[in-house]
């Protein structure tokens, strides 16, 4: 049953549970690390690409194979469609990911001289790549300020109040609102890490949680009773 403060959830502004939610992921995740292993930007291009619909864990198992067969795009683009789809096949969506792997690899070759290329506009311009995708490898490649929103994360902000977004666009602009620019990547991570390790999938009791027993707001309490 949740019992936490009623009174209390509305005396709270966006910003002052953005302020406490902030202390507690910092404390629970002071250093929150990049899940997926890589060793450049273009390693973590694909392995974010192998992501989609798959576990980091793994993803972590299976890149080792593929980078000992082709970590740039210039090996990458020598092996086929197929012999990528065979090795990346455990992270699921296996032909359309190597399509893209491939597709994209070249494409670096031919208008970005080999590089990962460090904007918005050209990462979501590559097949595969969306902007959740660039905005990983803008904050985890080049430490740019990118507040990468996923669907968990989209849920989690909801939860917690800090969004009423429709769509991980409209949630995006709320926390990038509330939470400091340099801090973006971070609290990205944090909300990962922190839904990984408190959030389960089934109907649980909010009152136990070290947020949402304070942070839920009352339509969300609702819907969880029912
Ligand atoms: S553990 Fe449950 S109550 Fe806490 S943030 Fe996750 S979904 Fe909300």
């Amino acid at each position: 049953m949740f019992i936490a403060s009623r009174r209390y959830l509305h005396a709270v502004t966006r910003a002052e549970k953005t302020e406490r939610i902030r202390k507690i992921l910092d404390a629970q995740f002071p250093l929150p690390e990049v899940p997926l292993h890589h060793a450049d930007p273009f390693t973590l291009l694909v392995a974010v690409l192998m992501s989609a619909q798959c576990t980091d864990v793994r993803v972590n198992q299976v890149t080792p194979q593929l980078f000992a067969r082709a970590d740039t795009p210039e090996a990458m683009s020598q092996l086929t469609s197929r012999q990528i789809e065979n090795v990346i096949r455990p992270c699921g969506l296996a032909p359309a990911k190597s399509k893209n792997i491939r597709a994209l690899s070249k494409i670096l070759i031919e208008h970005h001289a080999g590089h990962v290329p460090r904007s918005f506009e050209a990462l979501e311009a590559l097949p595969g790549v969306g902007h959740k995708t660039a905005s990983v490898v803008m904050h985890q490649a080049f430490g740019e300020p990118a507040f990468p929103v996923d669907t968990h994360i989209h849920r989690l902000a909801a939860r917690w109040g800090l969004s009423s977004g429709k769509n991980v666009a409209q949630t995006e602009r709320d926390l990038k609102r509330l939470f400091p620019r340099e801090e973006w990547g971070k609290a990205h991570l944090q909300m990962i890490y922190f839904g990984r390790a408190h959030c389960p999938a089934r109907a649980h009791d909010l009152s136990q949680c070290p947020i949402c027993s304070w942070a839920a707001t009352k339509r969300r309490i609702a819907a969880e009773a029912r």
